[in-house]
């Protein structure tokens, strides 16, 4: 299953809500991304100037991360792609490395207006150490500021300022959003009206994986 959506439209939430019912993992090219960068490997110097700025980083890093992590023996029952792909260079290397079965995949096109995602990324607040997501006012933590998983001081990612995330929405325009014409020819897509509470986003992406809700 992959999403394909605009940063803020509720990817990374619907995601792990997705692959927890599926019992499948969650993929996160942003999360996978950010750990290069926490432990300071050749890619994750690539990749962090880039991503401090808003733009995407090469595709073909994103497909060989991508590549070996799907090889590991936890995704052979399936998994649900968050974040990638975002070109469609990347849906392209995507169908390669499986055999280019694509008409076999669901996608989530998940939409929502551009204010409500300023406010969703104004208010994003993550947890450095274990990358949960929540947000200030619609998806609080427990105790104010601190992580429910491990008690970790949450922070406002980089790359959330206002400055970053115009340039981000750009990208998005650009580069990602030509996947939803892409995708439409090939795959199983299915439009979802992302402008909802995160329970009733849920409760649609149930009915369209074929198990009852
Ligand atoms: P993405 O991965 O697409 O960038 P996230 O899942 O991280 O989006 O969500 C962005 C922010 O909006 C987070 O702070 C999250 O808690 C919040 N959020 C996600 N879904 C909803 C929703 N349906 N309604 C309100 N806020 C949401
Ligand atoms: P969001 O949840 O707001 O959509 P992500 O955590 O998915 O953000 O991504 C954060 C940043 O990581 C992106 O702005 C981009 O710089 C980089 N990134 C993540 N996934 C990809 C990808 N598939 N291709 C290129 N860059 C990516």
């Amino acid at each position: 299953m992959i999403f394909v959506g605009s940063p803020g439209a509720g990817k990374g939430t619907q995601a792990a809500k997705l692959a927890e019912y599926l019992g499948v993992p969650r993929i996160s090219s942003g999360d996978m991304l950010r750990e290069t960068i926490a432990s300071g490997t050749p890619l994750g110097k690539q990749a962090e100037p880039l991503m401090g700025r808003g733009n995407l980083v090469p595709d073909n890093l994103l497909i060989a991360l991508v590549r070996e992590r799907t090889a590991q023996e936890d995704c052979a029952q399936g998994f649900v792609l968050d974040g990638f792909p975002r070109t469609v260079r990347q849906a392209e290397g995507l169908a390669e490395m499986s055999d280019g079965e694509v008409s076999d995949w669901t996608v989530f096109s998940v939409q929502v207006p551009r204010e409500e995602l300023l406010r969703r990324l104004s208010g994003r607040r993550w947890c450095p150490r274990c990358q949960a997501t929540y947000h200030v006012s619609s998806n609080p933590p427990k105790q104010d500021g601190v992580c429910d998983v491990d008690e970790t001081t949450l922070v406002q990612r980089n790359d959330d300022k206002e400055e970053v995330v115009a340039r981000r929405l750009e990208e998005y325009e650009q580069r990602t959003a030509p996947l939803i014409g892409y995708y439409r020819e090939r795959a199983d897509m299915v439009e979802i009206d992302g402008n909802r509470p995160m329970e009733m986003v849920f409760a649609d992406l149930k009915k369209h994986v074929g198990v009852a809700a």
